[in-house]
């Protein structure tokens, strides 16, 4: 019998996933269970972009966690070696009209991160195909993307080779264990274990793929086109307080319009929509840390970044796991927190 001590999962979402390795590598023994097939989360639809500059620039609740959203990516190049998770660290472009574009590189300068203007050549070099009316850009150094199904199934072997146990199966206790670890995402099936998860709202989100083929992550007014594997992804609706998984033909509407003017061989491509459910606080950032409830830490409501919070989330509840200092943001970022809408 091992001496080591036991940790439940409940979620194979990036969060989950992150948090599993991070714990396995800290020479816990982890169990990770979800009643879902793999990828079958707002992890496995998302657009994969690790964009602390754009995120802050063009997201109000971010603006105010610039500093923790670029810690958060500093963190993705060890944990992509360790995983084994291919890094694009091509600068993200904007495009718009003159006075979006001017707004938005205002915002971007004024959080001390640089832009540098790209001309209809540049623009037309990294998006073949987008619509002639789109003639200036900036770059954006140092926002990044990730492929988010293949990464996810990335984070699970390097689990599996560390000697992390997957079961597909719902968590609704932990008895035999240590701790949980609640990574449920939108999931409120463990609020009688978390009560803190009753603080999060569902924010669903639909996305589209279609053909293409795209060198950078391109950022607009009101939608993004991301590169995918097999093309790209154009993205995202934001609606609050929906959880439910249907696909709805307005949302798909907007986005396929938004799509043509960017690129207007879309507008007649085929394109299908897949739909997430995001998890949210009303300040933007996820619960990490321990909940009021004994022995259980929560890592959820990483809304529109978690894929790019995903390293800082894991380190913080390896760290409480191991009794350790969870770093600088573990007040941010604590379950039990003022939850405020100002950030
Ligand atoms: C359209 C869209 C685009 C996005 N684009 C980006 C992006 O570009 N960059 C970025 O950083 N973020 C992006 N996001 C946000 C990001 O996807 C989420 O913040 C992130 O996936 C949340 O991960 P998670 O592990 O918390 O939750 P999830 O991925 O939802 O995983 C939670 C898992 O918990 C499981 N679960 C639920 N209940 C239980 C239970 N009782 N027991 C066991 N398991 C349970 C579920 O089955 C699920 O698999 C996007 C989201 C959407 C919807």
């Amino acid at each position: 019998m091992s001496g080591r001590r036991k940790v439940l999962v409940a979620g194979a979402g990036v969060l989950g996933l992150t948090t599993a390795l991070a714990l396995a590598d800290a020479g816990l023994e982890v169990a990770v269970h979800d009643p879902a097939p793999p990828g079958d989360n707002a992890s496995g639809v998302a657009a994969g972009m690790l964009a602390p500059a754009f995120e802050a620039a063009l997201d109000p609740l971010a603006r105010l966690h610039f500093d923790l959203l670029t810690a958060a990516r500093d963190l993705w190049p060890a944990l992509a070696e360790r995983a084994g998770i291919v890094l694009d660290r091509t600068a993200a472009l904007a495009v718009g009209d003159a006075a979006w574009l001017e707004e938005a590189a205002e915002r971007v300068r004024s959080l001390g991160a640089g832009v540098r203007a790209v001309d209809r050549a540049g623009l037309e070099a990294a998006a073949p195909g987008l619509a002639a009316a789109v003639r200036h850009g900036f770059a954006v150094e140092g926002d990044w993307r990730l492929d988010a199904p293949a990464a996810l199934a990335a984070l699970r072997r390097a689990g599996e080779a560390a000697g992390v146990a997957f079961h597909q199966a719902a968590v609704d206790g932990a008895a035999g264990f240590d701790l949980l670890v609640v990574a449920t995402g939108a999931g409120r099936m463990l609020i009688g274990l978390a009560p803190e998860l009753a603080r999060l709202t569902p924010i669903k989100g639909h996305i589209l793929r279609g053909p293409g083929a795209l060198g950078a992550v391109l950022r607009s007014s009101g939608a993004y086109a991301v590169p995918a594997a097999g093309g790209l992804l154009v993205g995202a609706s934001m609606e609050p307080g929906r959880d439910d998984r249907r696909v709805d033909s307005g949302q798909v509407g907007r986005l396929r319009a938004a799509a043509a003017r960017l690129f207007p061989l879309l507008a007649e491509a085929p394109m299908t929509a897949a739909v997430g459910v995001r998890a949210a606080t009303a300040d933007g950032l996820p619960l990490v840390g321990p909940s009021a409830a004994p022995g259980v830490l929560i890592a959820a409501g990483a809304r529109r970044n978690g894929w790019l919070l995903a390293p800082l989330v894991a380190q913080a509840v390896a760290a409480y796991a191991a009794g350790a200092e969870p770093g600088p943001f573990a007040a941010r970022l604590d379950p039990r927190r003022t939850l405020s809408s100002r950030g």
